[in-house]
């Protein structure tokens, strides 16, 4: 595709709270913010109405002209070789044709669909804890846990765009059942709520607010309170085993760690870096780093639309691994 210095890219990241879009430039900064509320429990009509409202939205901004596609970042599972999404927190999606949706709401422009984790890594390796990594595992460690790869210098979203979903590989053999269908998984025992969950369970109390969110174990484990922090070495344990697991198979050198929970800092950092010297112990593997993710909130935008430009070869960004 020929591009141009002032050829934008509309991004769409969509998930079971809100639908955020954004006409983004080749430097990664955002022009136009749209945000609308997932309506989650309506069909699947009313969820593409959301959309094509925010894609609305953006196709009346005088910038729309310099629009040459739209990336798609979105909770999963999706399945980008068929171009359909099936997100777990929004029903009235199953199997939903959103790539042919968002063709026809776009005017025919090309239209790339990511996971949101692999959209999260996309932009983590284009501008921000990644950059300069050939090769890095990304993660968002929040609600649940997600997760991409970047190989050889490249996203690697593999076939349907979910590859890296570190949140559901196994590092319990024997242990609780997965939203997923799975045992043991890494986000059964790391995401917020799960940590929330096992504080509770072991006599972590909430303070005079009620607030039982994973931040306020945060809060109790940096005051010294044993069972906060003992739930959180737990989740630092699990996701060291996980990305053990990945740097062992696919050899990535760094580990960044994104969202909400990322935000507690030393209490997950700490007993992550030290789970991780006893976990990934083959000389090839102990070398891995975990950083913090650099981009917050607008990691899913950004990167939706940096995974669409490395796909159509717009911004001079490195092709996709997987061709989608
Ligand atoms: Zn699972």
């Amino acid at each position: 595709m020929h591009t141009e210095p002032g050829d934008l890219v509309a991004a769409l990241d969509i998930g079971g709270t809100k639908i955020a879009g954004a006409l983004v430039d080749g430097r990664g900064r955002l022009l136009r913010r749209v945000r609308r509320a997932t309506p989650a429990d309506g069909d699947a009509a009313a969820v593409m109405a959301a959309v094509a409202a925010v894609l609305g939205e953006l196709a009346a901004a005088a910038e729309w002209s310099g629009v040459r596609a739209v990336g798609i970042g979105s909770a999963g599972p999706v399945d980008a070789s068929a171009g359909c999404v099936s997100p777990v927190n929004v029903p009235g999606w199953r199997d939903f044709p959103l790539v042919a949706e968002v063709t026809a709401a776009s005017g025919g422009l090309p239209v790339v669909l990511v996971g949101d984790g692999v959209a999260m890594t996309a932009a983590e390796h284009w501008q921000g804890a990644a950059r300069g990594h050939d090769n890095a595992l990304c993660m968002v460690v929040s609600t649940g846990v997600g997760g991409g790869l970047v190989l050889g210098g490249r996203l690697h979203p593999g076939p349907t765009g979910n590859a890296g979903h570190i949140g559901h590989i196994s590092v319990d053999l024997d242990g609780d059942r997965c939203a997923c269908g799975g045992r043991g998984c890494v986000e059964r025992i790391a995401s917020g709520p799960n940590i929330a969950r096992r504080a509770l369970a072991e006599g972590w109390r909430p303070g005079a607010d009620g607030d039982a969110s994973a931040q306020a174990v945060a809060a109790a484990a940096r005051a010294g309170d044993e069972a906060a922090r003992a739930s959180f070495a737990r989740a630092a344990r699990a996701l060291a085993a996980g990305i053990a697991a990945t740097a062992t198979l696919v050899e990535v050198d760094v580990a960044v760690v994104g969202g909400g929970v990322a935000g507690a800092g030393e209490v997950l950092f700490g007993p992550l870096r030290a789970c991780l010297r006893e976990y990934a112990a083959l000389s090839f593997a102990a070398g891995v780093r975990v950083v913090p993710a650099r981009l917050g909130a607008d990691a899913g935008l950004v990167g939706a639309a940096a995974a669409a430009a490395g796909e159509l070869g717009l911004w001079g960004l490195p092709g996709n691994a997987s061709g989608i």
